[in-house]
Formats: C-alpha cells, sequence, structure tokens
C-alpha cells in the first residue's frame, strides 16, 4: 500500500500522506491515474492499474485470486488471524486495517474497515472466549466481501461496489484473543496470571470448555457502563465471588483494556448500528430496558426475517452491562446482540457453513439499512 502511495505521489498524484492506508485521498488520486491512462476510473486496483503503475505485483502465488485465505475448518486462533489479515492486504492492497488497542497481554485488537461511505456500522465477534466462531464469520464475510467488490460481482443479490460509496463497515473479529488463546491452546507456564487462573478457575487447569472471560477473569460483555451496578450486584445470586470463567463484571466499568477499546473506538466513530456477535442460541436480542425504540424494533425484524432468528430479549443477569445496552444507552440508535449457532459453547466449527448462510444476508442489510 506505502508502495502504491509514494509511487503515485512521484507522479504528482497526491495520494495525502504515505501512510499504508486506503482512504479517500489515496483512492482519488487512483481515480485521476486511471482517467489520465484511460483505464476505468474505479479507483480499484487491479493488475491493469498495478502494471500502468509500474508495479510489479507478487507473482509468487499463482492461484491468488482463487484460492481462500480465511480457513473456516479450523481452531481459529489469534496467530491464525493474524496471518489471513495478512493475507488479506495482500491480495487486496486497499483493504484497511488498523488495531484499536491491546489485550491485557498486548496481543493487537485489530480492525478491518471495508468501504468508504457516510455510514458508518459497526460488527464486532469474540468477545466471549468460547465463541470464536463468530470470529470467522466475520473474517470469511471481509474475504467473501473483498473478493465480490474486486471482481464487480454480486452478493446475495447486493453490490458490493454500492455499498463500498454508501458505507464504511468496521469489523472487529477478536475482541477477547488472550481469552482465546487461553480456551485454544491452553494454559502456559510463561502466562503472568498462570496461579492466578488456576485458581479462579476453582483449581482445574481445563479451561477449553467453560472460560469466557478476558485474562484476568472479567467478562467482558459485563464491563460496559450500562447499569453495571446491577451487574454487579446480581453476582452472587450466580455465585460469582471474584474473577472467574464467566460473569464477573470486574472492579468498575471499563476496566479491562479489551472492554475499553471497543468503547473507545465506538466514542471515535458515529456508528448509526452495532452488531456485536455472540454465539449460541439463534437468536437477535435488541432491546435494553425498553429504550430501543421502534426503529431499532423494526430493523430487527428484518434482520430476523433474512437470517431466520429470532427476536429475543435478555433477562437477569444477562441484561446489564453488555455492549449492545451501552451503545443503545449511550446514543439512542440500533444496537444488536446477534447470538449465531445452536447448542453448547465451544460451537463445532462444523457448524460453520450454517452459521455463515444464515449470517451472510444479515451482515450486508445491516451493512446498508436505513429505517
Ligand atoms: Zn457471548
Amino acid at each position: 500500500m506505502a508502495v502504491l502511495q509514494s509511487r503515485l505521489k512521484s507522479l504528482g498524484y497526491h495520494p495525502g500522506p504515505i501512510d499504508g492506508i486506503f482512504g479517500t485521498r489515496t483512492q482519488q488520486a487512483v481515480i485521476r491515474f486511471q482517467r489520465d491512462r484511460g483505464l476505468t476510473p474505479d479507483g480499484i486496483v487491479g493488475p491493469l492499474t498495478y502494471g500502468a503503475l509500474g508495479i510489479r505485483q507478487r507473482l509468487d502465488r499463482p492461484d491468488v485470486g482463487t484460492t481462500a485465505i480465511v480457513n473456516t475448518n479450523t481452531n481459529y486462533t489469534y496467530d491464525v488471524l493474524v496471518g489471513d489479515i495478512q493475507e488479506l492486504q495482500r491480495r487486496y492492497p486497499f483493504l484497511e486495517v488498523g488495531v484499536a488497542g491491546q489485550s491485557v497481554l498486548g496481543r493487537n485488537l485489530y480492525y478491518l474497515k471495508l468501504g468508504n461511505g457516510p455510514n458508518q456500522v459497526f460488527f464486532n465477534g469474540a468477545h466471549h472466549s468460547l465463541e470464536w466462531i463468530t470470529t470467522v464469520l466475520l473474517m470469511k464475510f471481509t474475504e467473501n466481501f473483498l473478493q465480490a467488490y474486486t471482481k464487480g460481482t454480486s452478493i446475495r443479490g447486493y453490490n458490493p461496489r454500492e455499498i463500498w460509496n454508501m458505507s464504511s463497515i468496521y469489523i472487529m473479529p477478536m475482541v477477547n484473543p488472550d481469552g482465546i488463546d487461553l480456551v485454544l491452546n491452553g494454559l502456559q507456564r510463561n502466562n503472568p496470571f498462570y496461579q492466578q487462573l488456576i485458581s479462579w478457575n476453582r483449581n482445574s487447569t481445563d479451561f477449553s470448555r467453560n472460560w469466557q472471560a478476558n485474562i484476568r477473569g472479567v467478562d467482558l460483555n459485563h464491563n460496559y457502563n450500562a447499569s453495571w451496578q446491577l451487574s454487579k450486584q446480581a453476582e452472587p445470586a450466580y455465585g460469582i465471588t471474584g474473577p472467574g470463567p464467566t460473569r464477573y463484571s470486574g472492579p468498575y466499568p471499563e476496566s479491562e483494556p479489551e472492554s475499553r477499546a471497543v468503547a473507545d473506538f465506538t466514542r471515535a466513530h458515529d456508528f448509526r448500528l452495532v452488531i456485536a456477535f455472540h454465539s449460541q442460541g439463534e437468536v437477535i436480542y435488541w432491546d435494553y430496558l425498553g429504550m430501543a425504540g421502534q426503529q431499532a424494533w423494526e430493523i430487527a425484524t428484518q434482520l430476523s426475517n433474512v437470517s431466520g432468528y429470532a427476536l429475543d430479549q435478555t433477562t437477569g443477569i444477562a441484561s446489564y452491562a453488555g455492549y449492545k445496552d451501552w451503545f443503545i444507552e449511550q446514543y439512542r440508535r440500533p444496537g444488536f446482540t446477534v447470538e449465531v449457532g445452536r447448542g453448547t459453547n465451544p460451537l463445532s466449527i462444523s457448524q460453520f457453513p450454517k452459521i455463515y448462510n444464515d449470517n451472510e444476508g444479515l451482515l450486508l442489510l445491516a451493512s446498508i439499512i436505513t429505517a
């Protein structure tokens, strides 16, 4: 990407700062260049544009453009995520990638951006460690969207190039990388919380079937500033006395770098709609203490129709301090929790094809819907 920008600059097309980010100014520079060279001025840097710019593309992968990058049949660890993001960037140099913050153990909280339009939406996945299949969902959606956008083909009747101009889709695929690492790779000796984690896990070293929290035993989706005090007060009734596998709200709202990063990222944008993906249940939670309103319910109904998921409302301790709760209360705009798949967490990756099929239309619709 930086190579592209510096080439445009040396040719006098002023792409803005050489920052490796394919933003509006870079795209405008590409369009001017294409127009001057008699190429289709679509702002998409394909083989012809690369050729005209004199940039040699990597040809060491003869299968580029055909082989899928995102593996939807594997334990999707943080390392797999990082590798896939790098591969997507290599194949689609205009993909914007950023880091919204770091986890407790210093892992990057990546976000990807599809589109340059004014309608900003935000999809995030894997607040909960056992629910990492939602990361795969968002990564596969990103890849399929980029592929269709580049080829100029449609997805489920949607034109990705129209969506690209209409919306900016921000995707944070893995909110809780430390918890996912613990669940999928097990507890490593060099973990700074080694002893505490065992005690927080009732002296068990097996985290693979119960650990939903971050690496400090805080449930990130109980750590937002929306009736957080009620979430805290409800803990004893659920047997929660401190850090542990699930439902511990933390010492105060946004006490954890992961939830803080998601909230900061939200505050730094102007999201018209957000969805937090979880598993499981095949339901859509759309309200928070009656604040969501008619418009949110109408959008929820359409998302329900396209996915086949039922609309529901949370009860008990699950009613407070979640990301969508905070978003609804703070912004009075539509915020949803979508629970993908059915069964006991962690869901088998064999469910992925159905989960993807149920949610691709939902993601596309949520990217452009206006009530
Ligand atoms: Zn969850």
